[in-house]
């Protein structure tokens, strides 16, 4: 059973940074809309759902050419549903999202609703602005978490389908759950490393820990990998030994 601490932790992103260098913020389509209003970033989120960077950035721009070049919530309710489920069509699971959209659009467009939302979640402790959000239509846990860190710079951890799957893999977790992958690493890591971390797991579970076929050859963590270890005894094969 590894034991979970800070010295790990350290170690861990040594190795990340070391084999995906600098991470480029334009791949991610949430960081794209970062510095514009709140509602414009959570339909950034919520456009990333599920789906690929490179699609999500395609319903985007597709979206804000829909709505003449501003995503504002007026301009979304006025677009009807048919003009939203059409415009982001590219993110896939479109119907679904459009109602997400026209939703979210109905709460933002009431007077000082966002200046009201804004003031409170920087007001409020992490767990209680994570809670706050998870009310809102079509925000789940790993939204709550994108919105806190990027947006309001609140030490939380978002984790993805690729930061589960290495999480597992490394053994730093028993299984995929949402709270039990976050909880561990923001044990391991310092919050201010909480973002890079986040961004550098998610570049490795796409270039190196796919989910079919692991490239775990190239990958830096291996000696201390617990799915390696596994399966290099299963093939016969030592694992390098940690150094
Ligand atoms: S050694 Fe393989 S399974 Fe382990 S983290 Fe690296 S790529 Fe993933």
């Amino acid at each position: 059973m590894i034991v979970l601490s800070k010295d790990l932790g350290s170690l861990v992103l040594e190795k990340l940074r070391e084999m995906h260098g600098e991470i480029n913020l334009e791949e991610f389509t949430v960081s794209r809309v970062r510095k514009g209003s709140l509602y414009e970033f959570i339909v950034g989120a919520v456009l990333s759902q599920n789906t690929s960077d490179k699609n999500a950035l395609k319903a985007y721009e597709s979206l804000r050419s829909a709505l003449g070049g501003a995503v504002e919530p007026q301009h979304v309710l006025s677009c009807g549903a048919k003009g939203l489920a059409n415009a982001v069509k590219p993110a896939g699971m479109n119907n679904v999202r459009a109602k997400v959209l026209f939703e979210l659009a109905k709460l933002f467009s009431e007077k000082g609703f966002e200046e009201r939302l804004k003031q409170s979640l920087r007001e409020a402790n992490s767990n209680e602005a994570h809670r706050v959000l998870l009310e809102m239509p079509g925000i789940g846990p790993k939204t709550a978490d994108v919105i806190l860190l990027m947006y309001f710079g609140k030490n939380v951890f978002p984790v993805d389908t690729h930061i589960a799957r290495v999480t597992e893999r490394l053994g730093l977790a028993s299984g995929r759950s949402y709270y039990d992958v976050r909880r561990t690493w923001m044990e391991i890591l310092k919050p201010a490393e909480y973002l890079e971390a986040h961004l550098l797991l998610i570049t490795h579970g796409r270039r190196i820990c796919r989910s079919r076929k692991p490239l775990c050859i190239n990958c830096s963590l291996k000696p201390w990998c617990k799915y390696f270890n596994e399966k290099g005894r299963k093939l016969g094969r030592e694992a390098d030994p940690p150094t």
